[in-house]
């Protein structure tokens, strides 16, 4: 997608500070964190969201979210960590490219909203 923020990071025309890359999916950190650890996991396949997801992307989703399970040491986050994705306006979503807010690297909020 041509005006897509995300897009642009995966084809590397706006500079990321990756922390892990390969032919499906990129995890980077997130510009103004929220936690202590503050990553975004995106597919490189372009959808908006989770409702926009096809079942081929959701199973593409579900592999990188397994591959991500198996990294939780090599990102700091021993300590454990919240997934979050944001969907539309009620949920404050600002970039239209499906993303997974991964929180951690300290004691996390009991309120999640
Ligand atoms: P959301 O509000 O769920 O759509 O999340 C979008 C996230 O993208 C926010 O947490 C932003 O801080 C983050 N963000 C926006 N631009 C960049 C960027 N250039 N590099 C890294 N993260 C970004």
């Amino acid at each position: 997608m041509e005006n897509c923020l995300f897009c642009k990071i995966i084809k590397g025309e706006i500079p990321s500070a990756k922390v892990y890359e390969d032919d499906e999916m990129l995890i980077f950190k997130d510009i103004a964190p929220q936690a202590k650890i503050h990553y975004l996991l995106i597919l490189k396949e372009h959808f908006a969201n989770i409702v926009e997801m096809t079942d081929e992307q959701a199973v593409t989703l579900a592999r990188c979210l397994k591959k991500l399970s198996g990294m939780v040491d090599e990102l700091g986050l021993q300590g454990g960590f919240r997934l979050v994705s944001n969907k539309g306006a009620d949920a404050c979503q600002s970039v239209e490219h499906l993303h997974i807010h991964i929180l951690g690297g300290e004691k996390l909020s009991e309120k999640m909203a």
